[in-house]
């Protein structure tokens, strides 16, 4: 039995109220992002905005407070230290807010993913603006209310990350992006830079191509009696609040197939986080990942160090060309090239590993900048494109392909941006730490054995949930703090020799 102190007991029975809550909730989004006619939209907010209000109850009563106290006092095990220190964070993120501004920031997300979604379709920024006004306004007040040191943005960064601060993000930031900088420009300098690969546009039907993300994520381990895979406008996963009912989402263009697969893969390795937690963790405040840049690092290993990997094309083409038939006139080294061209793009979620960073570290630089007041919303959109200039070499066209393309900022996630760079840099590490334990992975995929790679992902990492906080459980997984070597090593390793050598 994991929990056994008698507060901590009491304390998980009255969660259970809770956690009915933060199921029904997860399954209120899903809806939302996958099923609800556009005009349910409002009322969805309002109850939303309701049991947000009801969640907040629960974490402001005196008598959860009594309990904690009570079982911070008593001698407890890493399980039960875990809950602690998890409800005490909520606890204070609930306690410091104020009801009536928890309840509006739900009301103005709402609006403004509706506001964003036709700006950004007219690519009109002005139709964005004031909602994002409205957004750093609450997300500045909700740093004075949840209190920080040094800078506002850590109040925000650390509700993603717990532990992250401007200080460690910027030291992990320089220490990769002039590599990354330097790779991206010998690779477009090259001889060998191609910015077009003909797989791009041969086209698919979406029933194949369904049938191939399948075929894949069954491969891997993927039991279909907890797991479902759906469309939607972005990939994304939500999870029931348990390992028992995981969902992802994937989609279908019907031509460049690599979008939809490494989509499919890439929640799925977000998925199988939520599904290998210790079943005895379920309905508990330490059920479910840790913290967004661990969760990150799951799906990148599985896309980038997995999907990408010239092993597993050249294990699945049978698949592809059976899912794609005019790939026949293509073999497994040119999928390789296509999934792994370096290029230089607009949007974010299209761009390639290596370019993925400066546009983390962009989105980053900007939002701090919002949120400590040296740059005004209505500045965004061209410091956005000077950075891209900057970064990347290239300038949006349209605010559409520039400041409009991502959602973060209209569901008022600021700061959560730097753990998709995180979870990029890890997932090196992990693979790293993988291999000094089982060999080359490229071994495992070739013989399609994904068990071992699912049992040390589970030992190391997914068993855990979020019993340990996410620096202790990088520590413990790979045996460093996060190491942003790994990361270089992999960059030149993978892209500088198939670009350069
Ligand atoms: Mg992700």
């Amino acid at each position: 039995m994991l929990f056994e102190n008698d507060a901590v007991r009491e304390i998980l029975r009255e969660y259970r109220r809770v956690w009915a809550l933060h199921h029904l909730r997860s399954l209120a989004e899903w809806d939302s992002d996958v099923m609800m006619p556009k005009g349910g939209s409002f009322l969805r907010g309002e109850a939303l905005a309701v049991t947000a209000n009801m969640v907040q109850d629960f974490y402001s009563s005196d008598r959860l407070r009594a309990l904690l106290s009570r079982a911070e006092n008593a001698d407890l095990n890493e399980y039960e230290q875990g809950v602690v220190r998890v409800l005490k964070r909520s606890v204070h993120y609930y306690t410091a807010l104020p009801p009536e501004l928890v309840a509006e920031e739900e009301r103005v997300v709402e609006a403004a993913k509706r506001a964003w979604e036709q700006a950004k379709e007219k690519s009109d920024f002005s139709i964005f603006a004031p909602h994002l006004e409205r957004i750093v306004d609450i997300q500045r007040e909700k740093a004075e209310h949840l209190g920080y040191e040094d800078h506002p943005y850590n109040a925000l960064l650390d509700l993603y990350e717990q532990g992250a601060t401007v200080d460690f993000i910027d030291r992990v930031f320089s220490a990769v992006l002039p590599a990354v900088r330097d790779a991206l420009k010998r690779i477009v300098d090259s001889d060998s830079y191609f910015d077009h690969h003909d797989l791009e546009n041969i086209t698919y039907e979406r029933h194949d191509m369904e049938g191939l993300n399948r075929a894949v994520l069954t491969a891997f381990g993927a039991d279909w009696n907890h797991f479902r895979m759906d469309v939607s406008a972005h990939p994304f996963t939500i999870d029931l609040a348990g390992p028992q009912d995981v969902r992802i989402t994937t989609w279908y263009h019907g031509k460049d197939f690599r979008r939809s697969l490494l989509a499919a893969i890439h929640e799925w390795g977000h998925a199988l986080y939520e599904l290998q937690q210790d079943p005895e963790l379920c309905c508990t405040p330490v059920s479910g990942g840790v913290s967004l840049g661990v969760h990150e690092s799951q799906s990148r290993f599985w896309e980038n160090h997995i999907g990408r990997s010239l092993a597993f094309i050249e294990t699945f083409y049978e698949d592809f060309r059976f899912a794609i038939s005019s790939l026949e006139a293509y073999g497994p080294e040119d999928v390789f090239k296509y999934f792994n061209m370096v290029r230089p793009e607009l949007i974010r979620v299209e761009a390639d590993e290596i370019s993925y960073i400066p546009h983390i570290v962009l989105r980053y630089e900007l939002e701090k900048a919002l949120v400590e007041g040296s740059i005004s919303v209505s500045e965004l959109p061209q410091a956005w494109n000077e950075k891209m200039e900057e970064y990347l070499g290239v300038t949006p066209p349209d605010d559409a392909r520039g400041v409009l393309q991502d959602v973060h900022w209209a569901l008022g996630s600021i700061g959560y941006f730097p753990t998709y760079a995180l979870g990029t840099i890890l997932s090196a590490q992990i693979r790293h730490a993988m291999e000094l334990d089982l060999g080359p992975i490229e071994e495992l995929i070739r013989m399609k054995n994904f068990g071992p790679i699912r049992i040390w992902l589970n030992e190391k990492i997914h068993r855990w949930g979020s019993v340990y906080p996410p620096d202790e459980l990088i520590r413990k997984s790979t045996g460093e703090e996060l190491n942003p070597d790994y990361f270089k090593k992999h960059v030149k390793e993978r892209y500088v020799r198939m670009y350069l050598s």
